[in-house]
């Protein structure tokens, strides 16, 4: 076996590009990693690493030569990193190449809940429109308070979108940024109360655990949109199902969820949320991006340089 091990679900072009460049054997997924032999596991320096199923400690010690890991994706929180530094192992990430992409689709999905876009069109496709009154009307987006939680890379694109959509910007960060015009708020709930609709764009991982409490989504109101973009665990999942079925949040649009890919089935049947399968970065130009940063840091790493886009 090569010294680099590709593992997740990863596209053909990306599996033949790692083939190409590294001689990297693939596995679908960490788990099958415990049934390689010991002679093949210990000839592996860097995971090309890809996916949501936690990379922690146990399959770390799998590896006992593991230098390296690089991720496709820019959060990390599938991966132990206290675990990665403390065997020695540098972790790296694709950041900044997606922004444009994840923050696109966090207007789209304001946008559509707020218009109740998926709901129109299952009414015009099921036949309502010739046969009687005319789609309810809905609440116009533009010019709303939104809140940004989390103004990292992609928060940050996300709230210049929403400066053109004409909305007054407010954020949660833990220290205050360069951006005159906008208001800073040191805590969620504090933030959720200042504003209409809210966008979370913050890391996923025990820090953030539940940050979207339900004292955050009564503080929203009943006329209130969430958006997550971030990571399923960041919301308390069952108090936004029981206030988005119970009327006391207008609307959801969620690209993650915590129980990927199979969410709680209540969330499914939920009228008032669009959903979308965990899409935020796919489209082809910057899953190409992201391949070759990757690639990038696995070369640099193995060449003895530093990484482009380290994360410890
Ligand atoms: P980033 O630049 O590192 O920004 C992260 C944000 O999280 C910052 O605002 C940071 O706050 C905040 N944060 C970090 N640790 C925190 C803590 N312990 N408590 C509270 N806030 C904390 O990351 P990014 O590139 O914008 O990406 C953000 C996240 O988006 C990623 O981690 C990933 O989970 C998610 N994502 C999702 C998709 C998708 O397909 N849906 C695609 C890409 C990324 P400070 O400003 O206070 O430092």
């Amino acid at each position: 076996m090569a010294e680099v091990l590709a593992v997740g679900p990863y596209a053909e072009r990306d599996i033949k590009a790692l083939r190409e460049q590294f001689a990297a054997p693939h596995l679908a997924g960490p788990e099958l990693i415990a049934d390689l032999p010991e002679a093949e596991r210990a000839k592996v320096v860097a995971l090309a690493f890809l996916g949501h199923k936690g990379l922690g400690s146990q399959v770390m010690d799998l590896l006992p030569n593991l230098r390296f890991i690089t991720n496709f994706g820019v959060g990390f929180d599938a991966i132990d990193i206290p675990a990665a530094t403390a065997r020695g192992i540098t972790v790296t990430n694709t950041p900044d190449v997606l922004n444009d992409d994840v923050a696109d689709l966090a207007l789209a999905l304001l946008i559509a809940d707020s218009r109740r876009m998926n709901a129109a069109e299952r009414w015009m496709r099921e036949g309502h429109w010739a046969k009687g009154p005319e789609y309810p009307l809905q609440r116009k987006m533009s010019g709303r308070k939104v809140g940004v939680l989390g103004l990292g890379r992609i928060g940050r694109e996300i709230a210049d979108r929403l400066a053109a959509f004409k909305c007054e910007i407010h954020y949660f960060s833990r220290s205050e940024k360069q951006t005159p015009g906008w208001h800073w708020h040191t805590d969620p709930v504090a933030l959720a109360s200042a504003v209409d609709d809210m966008v979370i764009a913050v890391v996923g991982g025990p820090e953030t655990e539940g940050l979207v409490s339900a004292e955050v989504i009564a503080a929203l109101g009943p006329d209130g949109v969430i958006v997550n973009i971030a990571r399923g665990s960041v919301i308390d999942e069952e108090a936004l199902i029981d206030a988005l079925q119970n009327g006391r949040l207008r609307g959801a649009g969620l690209d993650v969820f915590r129980g990927e890919p199979a969410p709680d089935p209540r969330i499914l049947a939920l009228e008032n949320a669009t959903i979308l399968p965990h899409v935020g970065s796919a489209t082809l130009e910057t899953r190409a991006a992201m391949g070759e940063l990757q690639r990038r840091n696995l070369r640099d790493l193995l060449d003895g340089k530093p990484a482009v886009t380290p994360v410890n």
